[in-house]
């Protein structure tokens, strides 16, 4: 097993795809691939073959160059089981406890339903990556359109238990106001008032900010600490039972 080359390609408005590259075999992979041409072209930039699609779930700005980059490459196409009727092109299905293996690099899949019904995320340990699509975000998580939050706190809190050190690949730059959001929920947390002092100014620098880490996720996430006393009290929400601190949570952020 190897370590994977991981290269940030952003697309649409708002989306990060994600190239991982094996290098003892040249196997290249891109996550949640919102649109063909930014890929293509940062294949064409480093000499890299395309070999695999990895996709979370179903949604157009993650499948939306399926079509068009396995016509260009004749690339695997790998998504969740759970949903693969809506992925575009799908050849492997992958759930919960499955391995994955493109080139000498090892995926673990998790079944992570709540932003949609079939939500994957790919795990890959030696890599110490984690795509986890529209599941997490940095300080924020995705909107519960097929989901319940009970199924999307469970999601959360199976992706909570990897190791700290975990890089946290998700498909959006939204940091800068998911920030604002979590500051208003949980004002008195100093590691969230720094984090967000460091995101306005790499934003103001025009960097991303994405990856974090799971470890940061852990500190500042509102949608990660709905089951820390702390949280509960900052937030005016003591006495809820997680699921229902989390959905409060969520109807909160849907109104920000
Ligand atoms: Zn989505
Ligand atoms: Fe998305």
């Amino acid at each position: 097993m190897s370590a994977l080359e991981i290269v940030r390609i952003p697309a649409l408005r708002d989306n990060y795809l994600w190239l991982a590259h094996d290098t003892a075999t040249k196997a290249t992979a891109v996550v949640d691939p919102a649109e063909a041409e930014p890929v293509l072209a940062a294949l064409g930039a480093r000499g890299w073959r395309l070999t695999h699609i990895l996709n979370t779930h179903h949604h157009p700005d993650h499948v939306g160059g399926n079509t068009a980059l396995k016509n260009a490459t004749g690339c695997t196409i790998v998504g969740p089981r759970a949903d693969a009727a809506r992925i575009p092109g799908i050849d492997v299905q992958v759930g919960e406890g499955d391995t994955y293996r493109f080139g000498d690099a090892e995926a673990q899949v998790f079944d992570v339903p709540g932003h949609t019904r079939g939500h994957i995320a790919y795990w890959f340990p030696e890599s110490r990556a984690l795509f986890c699509g529209d599941t997490i975000f940095a300080l924020g998580c995705g909107r519960l359109f097929e989901g319940t939050p009970a199924q999307m706190w469970a999601s959360i809190s199976k992706l909570r238990r990897l190791p700290p050190e975990t890089r946290v690949f998700c498909a959006h730059e939204y940091t800068q106001s998911n920030a604002r959001f979590a500051l208003s929920v949980e004002p008195t947390n100093a590691a969230l008032q720094a984090r967000a002092r460091a995101i306005d100014e790499m934003r103001a620098r025009g960097e991303a900010t994405v990856p974090s880490t799971l470890g940061e996720e852990i500190a500042t996430n509102p949608f990660l600490r709905a089951d820390r006393p702390e949280f509960l009290a900052a937030a005016g929400l003591e006495g809820l039972d997680p699921v229902a601190a989390f959905g409060e949570v969520r109807r909160r952020k849907d109104n920000f």
